[in-house]
């Protein structure tokens, strides 16, 4: 979203006739910020194997998950739902890595019929998947490698009490059950799980993760997961893309001479391909102000957009209706009946009763948390594309609240 010629603009279109076009609250995203991303990905990691694998989780727009197969990388599902809907997306199923956590063997089983990529992350579940499969199908082992700050109390990257993955100390353990089942291990996977911005960090995870590696001949990728973090306001700290690329390959290069092998070199950002791309549109249904503060009230709530208030998340919001004037402090909550702040002391310009904010960063983990929590319809979602914009999910209306509900009599 730029601001050009005094009105905020997605790829040349004026924000506020979408707005008005297809109503609000509205999930607007930008197909080329998506594809600019993957290539960002792409060309900070050359000289290695590199497989991108779009986590699914994020968004799973079917427009969405046909782009990101158009831009020629592969997904990692965490669901056989999620899985199906890349498979109708076009996605081929050796190109969909299916990272269950908890979830029943059953799905596991599911997945292989479905010639998915399979990545197991607990030793019963290994020892199961030798006795069913045996030498006969590859899967991949999720390593957890309890990774602490290593002096660094900035950042966490993996923890010990994490139920993700099979214990880096319990290597030895592993190997047992895959040689007593002869199971094909075609791949070693991590996945930290938190925004990092360290890339020391991270390589000493890398260094972990190679080691374990060693341990299994015929490797075909190792996987590094995601965790890359974008930058939500002006000044945070992100992963140096850039950087950690010049540093994998050349840690990638040592291992795969050590090894003996190429193997491919895979990662699963979600977060950081499409985040950036998607904007939450709103109408200030109300402006208040209270002795504490100036409340801009609007019309989506946490129903739509959970992560400030699971995770103290921050999104930046912008004013679209008024880009001229000076600044003062609103506090932008939503309608739904527990708070929901968006932001406190967020600088915008003069907001007024029917003005449209934008809270920016809404691609990633927006829609796909969304309830009908209050009752309230699920937003509609619009994708701009090559300069057109495209509805890519109708807003809800009754019929999807009582769609599953079975009236008796009382
Ligand atoms: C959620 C998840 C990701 C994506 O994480 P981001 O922070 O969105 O990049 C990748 N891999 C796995 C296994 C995940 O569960």
């Amino acid at each position: 979203m730029f601001l050009e010629e005094g009105e905020y603009k997605i790829q040349g279109l004026p924000v506020l006739e979408l707005c008005e076009k297809y109503g609000t609250p509205l999930y607007v995203y930008d197909a080329e910020k998506v594809l600019s991303q993957v290539n960002n990905l792409k060309n900070a990691f050359q000289g290695i194997n590199l497989k991108l694998k779009y986590a699914a989780k994020a968004l799973t727009n079917q427009a969405i998950l046909k782009l990101i197969k158009k831009s020629g990388i592969g997904l990692d599902v965490v669901s056989i739902q999620e899985a199906r809907l890349g498979l109708m997306a076009g996605f081929e199923p050796k190109d969909i890595m299916f990272t269950p956590n908890c979830t029943p063997f059953a799905e596991i089983e599911q997945a292989v019929a479905l010639g998915l990529s399979v990545n197991i992350d607990n030793i019963p579940f290994l020892e199961r998947f030798g006795q069913v499969y045996g030498n006969t199908y590859p899967c991949c082992i999720r390593i957890n490698p309890h990774v602490e700050a290593g002096g660094n109390d900035k950042i966490k990257t993996g923890h010990a009490e994490s139920k993700f993955g099979i214990s880096i100390i319990q290597k030895t353990e592993i190997k047992t059950i895959v040689d007593k089942y002869d199971i094909q291990i075609n791949g070693v996977h991590v996945h930290t799980g938190s925004d990092f911005g360290d890339i020391e960090v991270f390589m000493q995870v890398a260094a972990l993760i190679f080691e374990v590696a060693k341990d299994y001949s015929n490797l075909d990728f190792i996987d590094f997961g995601s965790g890359f973090k974008v930058a939500y306001k002006n000044g945070d700290k992100t992963t140096d893309i850039a950087k950690l690329g010049v540093e994998m390959v050349k840690a990638t290069q040592d291992f795969i001479q050590d090894y003996g092998r190429n193997v491919d070199i895979c990662f699963e950002p979600g977060k950081f391909i499409v985040s950036d791309a998607g904007t939450l549109f709103a109408h200030v249904n109300v402006v208040k102000k209270t002795p504490a503060a100036t409340f801009a009230g609007i019309n989506t709530g946490l129903n739509h957009l959970i992560r400030p208030m699971m995770y103290g998340a921050y999104h930046d919001i912008v004013n679209v209706s008024n880009t001229q004037g000076s600044k003062s402090a609103y506090a932008v909550v939503g309608y739904i009946c527990e708070t929901d702040t968006f932001g406190w002391d967020m600088h915008l310009n003069e907001v007024s009763e029917g003005d449209i904010l934008a809270i920016k960063n809404a691609g990633a983990y927006g829609f796909s948390m969304s309830s009908n929590y209050n009752s309230r319809y699920k937003p509609a979602e619009v994708l701009v594309y090559n300069g057109i914009a495209h509805l890519i999910r109708k807003r809800e209306t009754m019929e999807d609240l009582l769609r599953n509900q079975i009236e008796i009599e009382i």
